[in-house]
């Protein structure tokens, strides 16, 4: 069986008209029967003729990774830890806004960046997701608040995407930019890529490359003024430098306008002094950029504590102060473990 979500409309052409001897009309059918519609099984896909369908069912599938649990939140928030066909498991999440809302994906079973803070990083990767899984994930978040077909208008509730669940996307560049071309495509889930950011440690040779290959929204995982600090925190630093980095920044600029968000988790005693908040606003000067504050999420076992909200409001007042926007991340879904790769680690704890 092949899944047929996560293949490009040129590797469903393929299969269709090559291999099954289908005409290519068939194939914008059947994108638009399985990204625009949503459906499940080839025997929904009514639009289809009813031979084409049960031919389909013989060699192919639509299939979903399977929900082992889906949390919502007080604060609505809802999350899905996700088994795939060899029984990894992942987490996405969607937060809601006011009158819209963003779908948080993962692109790895793992992460091989190793950040200190990270629970994540605190588990070894064990493989890169392929394309199709990463796409699922959004549709499972789809299926599961009924938004099909995909909405013309401004009425979705799953509106965005952020690419900041578990793993480090630019590590598996190829699946990450195939899903999201797939989840871009105006035919069928079509959220455009001002709509979608992609979260990045700083793997510098696929900052400036991503903005031509896909020209989504770009936050950096900064985390640190200096490359002292952010060795000791991520130790990727030493691989890519923050120089490196904001060089990569400035390329990915030229090809995309938008402000590029500088994400900064709030570590207790470890960037969060007044010294650390004007090293960060030299070190971004001539370039679009707004900042991000996390409060630091702790997790079993982890080595930081967050910075006091006072702390925190100093630091932020500093960076508006030389303007720069810097709002303070609230934390969601608190009760469900929203916060990445906790899910999946509670419940693996549990058997
Ligand atoms: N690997 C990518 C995307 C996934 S991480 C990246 O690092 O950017 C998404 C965001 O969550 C990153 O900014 C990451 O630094 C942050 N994060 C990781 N662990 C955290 C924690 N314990 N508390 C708060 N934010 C955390
Ligand atoms: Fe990986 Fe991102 Fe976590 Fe770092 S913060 S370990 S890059 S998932």
């Amino acid at each position: 069986m092949i899944n047929l979500i996560g293949l490009s409309k040129e590797e469903l052409t393929n299969e269709i008209v090559e291999n099954m001897g289908e005409k290519p009309f068939r194939v914008r059918q059947l994108w638009h029967s399985i990204y625009n519609r949503g459906e499940k099984n080839f025997d929904d896909m009514t639009v289809l003729s009813k031979d084409f369908r049960a031919r389909l069912a013989e060699n192919y599938s639509v299939d979903r990774p399977s929900i082992v649990r889906e949390l919502t939140s007080e604060d609505k928030t809802r999350k899905w830890l996700l088994e795939m066909n060899d029984g990894k498991r992942v987490e996405s999440v969607y937060i809601p806004e006011e009158d819209r809302g963003a779908v948080c994906v993962s692109t790895q079973v793992g992460c091989a960046v190793g950040c200190k803070f990270c629970h994540t990083g605190s588990q070894k990767i064990e493989r890169n997701l392929t394309s199709g899984e990463i796409v699922s994930q959004f549709m499972v978040a789809r299926d599961s608040y009924g938004e099909w077909p995909s909405p013309v208008n401004d009425t979705r509730l799953l509106s965005n995407i952020v690419v900041m669940g578990m793993g480090e996307p630019f590590n598996n560049y190829e699946n990450t930019v195939k899903a999201l071309k797939i989840i871009m495509d105006g035919d069928g889930l079509a959220i455009s890529k001002r709509r979608i950011t992609v979260s990045t440690s700083g793997i510098v040779p696929y900052i400036a490359k991503a903005a031509s290959d896909l020209g989504t929204k770009l936050a950096i995982s900064l985390h640190a003024p200096n490359n002292e600090i952010r060795e000791k925190i991520m130790p990727i630093t030493k691989k890519y430098p923050i120089e490196e980095i904001i060089g990569a920044c400035k390329e990915y600029q030229k090809t995309i306008s938008h402000y590029i968000t500088m994400e900064y988790i709030m570590l207790d005693g470890i960037n969060d002094g007044p010294e650390h908040a004007k090293e960060l606003i030299s070190l971004v000067r001539g370039m679009g950029v707004k900042f991000n504050l996390i409060p630091f999420n702790a997790w079993p076992g982890s080595e930081f504590k967050s910075s006091s909200m006072n702390k925190i409001r100093a630091f932020a007042a500093i960076l508006e102060k030389a303007g720069y926007a810097a709002p303070v991340r609230v934390s969601r879904g608190q009760d469900i473990m929203a916060a990445c790769g906790q899910l999946k680690a509670k419940v693996n704890k549990e058997g």
